[in-house]
């Protein structure tokens, strides 16, 4: 162990291991292979104990980064967990899936590269559950109020969680088989494994916070009915209605939403029953629409079931490598990324647009698309059609991943005249509060489609202002 004065001068940053390409693509497991308690305290020696923790600032959840660090590198695991607990629920998660925001503000980011701190996080999470320190949150008193949570996710999860250890009692209702929303269905199982979220989810159980699954509020139960019963009722549905691509031919058969192919995926996995056709992408020509995560999340997908050959196409300009005078340190900076799903084979464009779906029939055969250019006019970009770059690509499966819209309206949002943002998410006000009052929201479903720490971030928000509208 080197000394923590120099460890930053010292130490070069490594991170976890993945499993060898050719063998993880025959399973749905982790793709990652996480180092040793010893390696991870050598990590943590990279920290410097910055006076101005910016990493703290990046973190939505204001975790007290370099405090943990100091633990984990004095070997001292449990007050590392006790520490990191203290401002998040849910570290499982987000050591697993946040893009990290913090590493992108760490002060060695200046000049060198960041802390991994987010593997540091998952290591102190994994090794308390290890020891049997995660232990359920169960409140010292109960104050009598009842509160309805609508929707799993990480949002309503957080929400139910702080809520019931502030002694409340809180029913969460979800309309899928399963509690978790995106962490269950729609991150795949080898980036995020479900009994990771089981696991947690019995903890809740056990600390009081009933779950009532496959109940779809404003058609399996009214959502006047919720009001009537409960004290307080918080949305946290999220932002589910996927952006369309709005061109001929996205209806033929073959064209999917990629939430639907990737729930579908995990079911499979777990034997749960889904209502819909089978998708698979086995022997097939995929195109996924897309260049995100969302995308990426298809990519891995796609060719763990056995696809021919998988192209991601982005109608955006390929992003830069390193950080440009646009994105100054500590911002979190649009970067190229290139994850393990593109690690796996993938045929990756950018400034790609594509024009129209073309069918033999009802059934996919090719996609038009064609090369584009962003021209800067007036202080904004326009696309610019390249000439004669169109050509047509032969596809047999296209998955559209270009985002969503918000959340859904027809369910009794509509119906409850529950006021929206000019962006169709729910308005609420400092407090969270909507128009109708006792009634909040949190999540994608109040911001539009965002990230899970930020979920979490809001669904703790919101939880403190239930506790003081309920408790005054
Ligand atoms: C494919 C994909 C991959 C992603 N990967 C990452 C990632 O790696 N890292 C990251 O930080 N973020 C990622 N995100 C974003 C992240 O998952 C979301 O920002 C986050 O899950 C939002 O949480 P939420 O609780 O607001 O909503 P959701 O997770 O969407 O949960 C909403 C829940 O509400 C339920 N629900 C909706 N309507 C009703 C109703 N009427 N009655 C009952 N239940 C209802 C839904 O079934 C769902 O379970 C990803 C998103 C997608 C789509
Ligand atoms: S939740 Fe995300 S931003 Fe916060 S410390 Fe963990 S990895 Fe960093």
């Amino acid at each position: 162990m080197k000394d923590k004065q120099t460890g930053f001068m010292t130490i070069k940053r490594s991170n976890f291991k993945t499993r060898a390409v050719e063998e993880r693509i025959k399973d749905y497991n982790n793709v990652y292979i996480q180092l040793s308690l010893d390696e991870m305290r050598n990590q943590a020696n990279r920290c410097m104990d910055c006076g101005t923790s910016f990493c703290n600032w990046g973190c939505p959840l204001g975790n007290l980064i370099p405090d943990w660090n100091d633990f984990v590198f004095n070997g001292d695991w449990k007050k590392a967990y006790e520490r990191l607990t203290l401002t998040s629920n849910f570290p499982e998660f987000t050591g697993r899936v946040c893009p990290a925001l913090c590493e992108a503000a760490c002060v060695l980011g200046i000049n060198r590269e960041g802390v991994s701190i987010r593997e540091i996080e998952q290591m102190i999470i994994d090794t308390a559950f290890n020891n049997g320190w995660v232990q359920p949150r169960i409140p010292k008193v109960r104050t009598g109020k009842k509160v309805a949570v609508i929707g799993s996710g990480p949002s309503g999860l957080a929400t139910a969680d702080d809520l019931n250890y502030s002694g409340h009692l809180v029913t969460i209702f979800e309309r899928e088989d399963k509690a978790g929303g995106l962490l269950r269905y729609g991150i795949p199982n080898y980036k995020l494994e479900k009994e990771i979220l089981d696991r947690r989810i019995e903890l809740m159980v056990e600390a009081g916070i009933e779950f009532k699954l496959n109940i779809e509020v404003g058609k399996d139960v009214h959502f006047n009915d919720l009001i009537e019963e409960f004290d307080s009722v918080v949305l946290c549905c999220g932002a589910s209605v996927p952006r369309k691509l709005k061109i001929p031919g996205e209806k033929l058969d073959g064209v999917y939403f990629a939430v639907d192919y990737l729930k579908q995926q995990t079911k499979k996995i777990f034997n749960s029953k889904y209502n819909m056709p089978d998708i698979d992408a086995k022997n097939k020509k995929v195109l996924v629409i897309g260049g995100g995560d969302t995308g990426a999340d298809c990519v891995g997908t796609a060719n763990r079931q056995g696809a021919e050959v998988v192209y991601q196409y982005e109608i955006m300009p390929k992003p830069a490598i390193e950080r440009t005078e646009n994105m100054p340190w500590p911002e979190y900076p649009k970067l190229l990324k290139t994850t393990t799903a593109h690690e796996e084979g993938c045929i990756r464009e950018w400034e790609i647009m594509t024009k129209e779906l073309i069918g033999d029939g009802k059934k996919l055969k090719s996609a038009k698309v064609s090369k584009v250019k962003w021209i800067m006019d007036e202080g904004k970009y326009k696309l610019e059609e390249i000439e004669k770059s169109e050509f047509i690509q032969e596809v047999d499966m296209v998955l559209v991943a270009v985002g969503f819209m918000h959340t859904e309206h027809d369910k009794f949002v509509k119906s409850m005249n529950i006021a929206l943002d000019s962006k169709g998410n729910i308005l609420t006000d400092e407090n969270f509060m909507t128009n109708i009052k006792g009634v909040f929201s949190a999540g994608d479903m109040r911001t539009g489609q965002s990230l899970v720490v930020k979920a979490i971030k809001d669904g703790k928000s919101v939880a403190t202002c239930i506790d003081n509208y309920l408790m005054h």
